[in-house]
């Protein structure tokens, strides 16, 4: 089930929050201790006012709440709220014996036992499970994973307490969040969403939904996913969540905040992933992991993708393909012979042997003269230090990979003394914004624009077809754009 937390300060506010979520969810959680004073007084209607089981909840400071009064008047005003006709009522886990909880049971208002903890996992998360549902209440535990390892314990209350049918189990945070996208693989009866967070890593329910299609997740879906550290912010799920569902494919694709590679292939083994994105950092750390690579991934020391292949993980790079693929027609026709390459980092060094693969003469300007020089030496490319881009304002092809001028840093210019001429192809991988300050300094000089949102599509449409075997939806390419900036 999917649950919209309504945070609303008001009645009517939680009825239009409501109202706009009503088609993507099965139940909500009214929480009266973000209700203005004034409002509390009517809550015990609320059940009435919706077509939806509700779950009545007063959350305290202690547990990520906002109720500032005392816990007898936290108590006293749970009590009162189940007159209404509440399916459920969250109680927190430390709370013995009250008027709520006795009243809850008279009126068969099903109780959720919960308990919250912002920094870390409690050790005996097992046993508190078993403990509250054996008293035949429904458990809840929203922990804070600090780990991947503390992200496989929560997969495994799933087969470790397969015999509790109800239990609410979720990760909150960075670490946490795939356990709210397969809550059903952890076990959990449902997941939260919200408009407004009212807990870390919630999304809206409509993402979740349509998204990523969480509610459809069985035992037979398959489970793709990025890893990278940070990670929540990728593009990559409304790449491939999209194109699974336009070729039908019972698949759902997550991203993964991953501390330790070997941890994550744990548990990519333990709950059957088939296959991965890998971003910053961890394109170099996943190749001791990998039975089979390709060459260019051999040739590149980097790795973007990695799929199931019977017993091994095999590994790909679609950033080469991603970046060569609109350049070969004009290195073909030799209009680009000459490029400068502006950076020396991970993203350079696809650009680079793409570009020397393809007959190309390459120059590496980085702010770090010597990781310029180790690139260009491997490469057979020349190098200077990023000062002196100025002298190549001859190349055929300025290719920019640094992370200079991306979102929040969009006012910033790697290059920004170089003179751009209208004969030249200007090739940006920042994709957030789409025109960077430097890009629309080429688009004023008349050069023919290439974009970083247009190479990552690229290189995401051939991940999907490492995923699933098939080529990317055509119809579903046009939508595949971020807003324009
Ligand atoms: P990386 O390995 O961390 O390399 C970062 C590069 O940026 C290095 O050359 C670094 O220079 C340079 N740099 C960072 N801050 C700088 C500053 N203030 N001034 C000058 N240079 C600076 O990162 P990466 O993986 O190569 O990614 C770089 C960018 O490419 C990111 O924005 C990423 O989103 C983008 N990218 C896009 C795609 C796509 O499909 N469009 C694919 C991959 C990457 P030093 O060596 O001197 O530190």
């Amino acid at each position: 089930m999917i649950c919209l937390v309504l945070s609303g300060s008001t009645i009517e506010e939680n009825i239009s929050q409501f109202k706009r979520n009503r088609e993507y969810v099965d139940l909500v959680e009214f929480r009266i201790d973000l209700l203005d004073e004034s409002s509390r007084g009517l809550a015990s209607k609320f059940p009435d006012m919706v077509d939806l089981p509700v779950i009545l909840t007063c959350r305290r400071q202690s547990d990520g709440g906002k109720y500032v009064g005392s816990e007898k008047s936290r108590g006293a005003l749970l009590e009162s709220c189940l007159d209404g006709n509440f399916a459920y009522v969250d109680i927190e886990d430390d709370i013995k014996r009250s008027a709520a909880e006795l009243k809850a049971r008279e009126r068969k208002i099903r109780i959720i036992r919960s308990r919250h903890d912002f920094t870390g996992m409690p050790s005996d998360i097992f046993h508190r499970i078993s403990k509250i549902a054996a008293k035949g209440d429904i458990p809840k535990m929203a922990v804070t994973p600090q780990s991947v390892l503390d992200l496989i314990t929560l997969f495994r209350v799933k087969t470790e307490l397969a015999d509790v049918g109800e239990k609410i189990v979720l990760g909150m945070g960075d670490f946490g969040f795939p356990s709210r996208i397969l809550y059903k693989r952890v076990g959990s009866m449902l997941t939260y969403c919200a408009d407004t967070p009212v807990a870390p890593g919630q999304i809206s329910a409509q993402k979740m939904k349509e998204l990523y299609r969480a509610d459809t997740v069985d035992d037979r879906t398959h489970i793709f996913g990025v890893i990278g550290n940070p990670v929540l912010h990728s593009f990559s799920p409304e790449i491939q969540n999209p194109g699974f569902k336009g070729i039908n494919f019972n698949a759902i694709y997550v991203p993964f905040h991953v501390d330790s590679v070997r941890s994550f292939f744990i548990l990519a083994e333990m709950i059957k992933i088939s296959g991965v994105s890998v971003t910053v950092p961890h394109k170099q750390n996943v190749l001791p992991y990998l039975g089979k690579i390709t060459r260019e991934v051999k040739q590149i020391g980097s790795c973007n993708t990695v799929v199931r292949a019977k017993n091994l993980w095999m590994g790909t790079n679609t950033d080469y393909y991603g970046f060569v693929d609109p350049l070969l027609v004009d290195i073909d026709n030799k209009t680009i012979q000459s490029a400068l390459v502006v950076g020396a980092g991970g993203a350079a060094r696809s650009v680079v042997w793409a570009l020397r693969n393809h007959g190309c003469k390459v120059t590496i300007v980085n702010r770090n003269v010597d990781r310029a020089r180790s690139l260009a030496l491997e490469t057979m490319a020349a190098f200077d230090s990023l000062d002196n881009a100025k002298h190549y304002e001859h190349v055929d092809l300025i290719v920019q990979t640094t992370s200079v001028g991306m979102i929040p840093d969009s006012e910033s210019d790697p290059i920004p003394d170089f003179n751009f001429t209208k004969d030249q192809t200007v090739y940006e991988l920042v994709y957030r914004p789409k025109y960077t300050k430097m890009l629309d300094r080429a688009r004023k000089s008349g050069c023919k624009l290439l974009f970083g949102i247009d190479m990552l599509i690229r290189q995401g449409k051939l991940q999907f077809e490492s995923f699933t075997g098939y080529h990317y939806p055509k119809r579903l390419e046009q939508t595949l754009h971020l807003e324009e900036d």
